[in-house]
């Protein structure tokens, strides 16, 4: 958006998902790379009340330097951005589907979702399945980068989804698309379903962190 710094994009499209029921509580935390530093929502906030003015500044290793206290889960982004300088934002959420994805036992952690849609395939593509850490564990981190290698999208278990894109509207774009395709792989459950084949999927663009046209 012309003319929108990175400030006003996090306070804009944090209103956004929680206006939409994305996330619920506090919980939820957003990510925009800004020159060297990274701006991180704050600790303790509801993504309804983020602030352009009130978000917390971290240098690239994600030493905090200025700002409220950030969320504890900064380094998930930190890692994401580190592992993929050509993307420039994350998006994290508790989105029920996804989230209830993540809970499911027996998940293939490389294929934790078949491609129902052509737009999974395109927005999503790669989905890797991290093992269990506790909410803001450092010890995630060498998960997130080895997930973050394979696609701008992770599944955190028993917790939610983490995504990045070259910006905070991709991002959440992919995001949407895999909350919307959980939703669809539940409500099918019991019913035959037909993924796309290889062969569909490979005829698609590539799977992509930029922003798809609409249908
Ligand atoms: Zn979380």
């Amino acid at each position: 958006m012309t003319g929108e710094d990175a400030r006003a994009q996090i306070e804009r499209v944090a209103h956004s998902i929680h206006r939409r029921g994305l996330t619920h509580g506090r919980t939820g935390n957003l990510a925009i790379r800004d020159g060297e530093q990274i701006l991180v929502t704050p600790t303790g906030v509801n993504l309804g009340e983020i602030e352009a003015d009130a978000l917390s500044v971290l240098d690239a290793d994600g030493r905090h330097l200025g700002g409220p206290k950030p969320t504890k889960e900064a380094f998930l982004h930190v890692a994401m951005l580190r592992v993929r300088p050509e993307l420039n934002a994350v998006v994290h959420t508790h989105s029920l589907y996804s989230a209830a994805l993540s809970c499911l036992d027996g998940l293939d952690p490389e294929h934790p979702l078949p491609p129902l849609t052509a737009y999974y395939g395109m927005r999503v593509g790669e989905l890797r399945v991290l093992p269990y850490f506790a909410p803001g564990d450092p010890a995630a981190t060498a998960a997130v980068e080895d997930a973050a290698r394979a696609g701008h999208a992770l599944l955190l278990r028993n917790h939610g989804p983490v995504v990045a894109g070259v910006d905070l509207d991709s991002a959440l774009d992919a995001l949407e698309e895999l909350e919307h395709t959980a939703q669809i792989y539940f409500i099918t459950q019991g019913h035959p379903t037909s993924p796309l084949t290889a062969e569909r999927l490979a005829a698609l663009a590539a799977p992509t962190a930029e922003r798809t046209p609409a249908a």
